[in-house]
């Protein structure tokens, strides 16, 4: 008998009627013998009105709180999908965070999870019952509630089948990882398999399909992840006897892919804004003067571009910072302006970050080349670059989002027939 950790998003999960097919895709696993711990999200948009509601609440709210109020969605579906279960005839149980307990850290609004107490979780699924857990939440040392961070019911279902020692299936909207997101490039192509490392590049840089540290924590744990849609009727094309290895894309080491493309997909990202120092002094210590500040405010700063000073003695300066901390970005630099020295300062959330990624990089020149000149085809300018070793990532004006990602995935030969 096999355990299985089975995670249903927001949308699979957006009202009585899609709870009750989510509980017929754990019944055709429970049939099929295995022992099933289920995690679910808040029904779709469901976080975002509770977001909104802290918000408005308060613009500047105490993080303990804006984790009471965001972490309630789960609560309700959790409970839902136990009922939906024993109305079918399946033993079942919800469980929040704190019941289990899912233990984290302190940070609240994005608490990294430090340990799962699955030993009772474990004779319960032994005896047959189906454990529902509520994902995103956990519970700080000081046994107040904590959130993983915006997608985190992918983390907390991770998780669960590490200290579970369970194989995990993610079920979507979407039927598996594509080369880009499927929903601006109609030509993306459904992949197989993916490496780990590549897919955790792909949600750092923007695919949303899988939370990063979610990957991160597969990774770490060499659990099994499996991407599938939950919108597939059951005894459609899922084969109860295949052990979920068949419809979606699974997520494992590198040494279990057999076809490795050079480039594996594209991701974009429109979280980024751009900051520029402009006329700033081109002398040393003046870099230290602008990051230092910044890292001690805790913004994390993403791409740096200097240029090259015409007359040798002022440059312009620019980097990139999340959405959310432009205007403290902003704030920290005018702070220190006098110490830094620069003639203005000027910031805009009108960019999108476009990246390639692929493990093939390591061992294939050009990458870079043919992602500059595709470019410069479509007459698109780049305003920053950042590589690393199996990703190229460019900033560019957001309004040619699209064109940039459709243009790149046709030139790596990513396009389906
Ligand atoms: P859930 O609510 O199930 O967690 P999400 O909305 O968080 O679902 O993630 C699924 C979405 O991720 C898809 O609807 C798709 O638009 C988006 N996405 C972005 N990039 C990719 C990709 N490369 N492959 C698949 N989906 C992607
Ligand atoms: N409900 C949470 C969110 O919307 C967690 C999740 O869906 O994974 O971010
Ligand atoms: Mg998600």
């Amino acid at each position: 008998m096999s355990r299985l950790v089975m995670k249903f998003g927001g949308t699979s999960v957006a009202d009585l009627e899609r709870i009750r097919n989510v509980a017929s895709h754990v019944q055709r696993e429970v049939e099929a013998g295995n022992q099933v711990a289920v995690v679910v999200s808040a029904m779709a948009g469901t976080t975002d009105q509770l977001v909104r509601w802290t918000r408005e609440a308060a613009a500047l709210h105490d993080a303990r709180e804006y984790d009471s109020v965001v972490s309630a969605g789960e609560q309700i579906t959790s409970g839902l999908l136990a009922i939906t279960l024993q109305g079918m005839g399946i033993a079942a149980r919800s469980w929040l965070g704190w019941q289990i307990p899912v233990r984290t850290d302190d940070v609240h609004g994005s608490a990294r999870i430090e340990g799962i107490d699955v030993e009772d979780l474990k004779r319960r699924m032994d005896d047959g019952q189906v454990a529902v857990v509520a994902g995103f939440q956990g519970i700080a040392p000081d046994n107040r509630i904590t959130t993983l961070g915006r997608g985190g019911s992918d983390t907390s279902a991770v998780a669960l089948a590490a200290a579970l020692a369970a194989r995990c299936d993610i079920y979507t909207d979407v039927d598996g990882v594509y080369t880009t997101d499927p929903r601006i490039v109609t030509k993306a192509r459904k992949l197989a398999r993916i490496s780990y490392e590549e897919m955790l590049e792909m949600a750092s840089l923007g695919a949303k399909v899988l939370q990063t540290r979610s990957v991160e924590m597969a990774m770490i744990n060499r659990v099994p992840l499996q991407v599938r849609s939950s919108f597939d009727p059951p005894g459609g094309p899922f084969d109860p006897q295949d052990h979920g290895f068949g419809p979606g894309t699974l997520v494992c080491g590198e040494e279990d892919i057999v076809e490795q493309q050079v480039v594996s997909g594209i991701a974009y990202s429109k979280d980024e804004a751009k900051v520029t120092l402009v006329r700033v002094e081109d002398k040393p210590g003046v870099a230290a003067r602008i990051f230092g500040p910044l890292s001690e405010n805790a913004i994390n700063v993403d791409m740096i571009v200097q240029n090259v000073s015409e007359d040798g003695e002022t440059t312009d300066l620019t980097f990139t910072v999340t959405h959310d901390d432009l205007s403290r970005a902003m704030d920290v630099i005018r702070d220190a302006g006098s110490e830094i020295g620069y003639q203005d300062l000027v910031g805009s959330t009108d960019v999108v970050k476009v990246s390639v990624i692929g493990i093939g990089m390591r061992s294939h020149a050009g990458v870079a080349a043919k992602m500059f000149q595709v470019l410069a085809d479509k007459g698109i300018n780049i305003q920053a670059i950042t590589t690393s070793e199996i990703k190229i990532s460019i900033l560019i004006d957001a309004a040619y989002t699209e064109l940039a990602v459709r243009a790149l995935h046709t030139a790596y030969d990513l396009d389906s027939e």
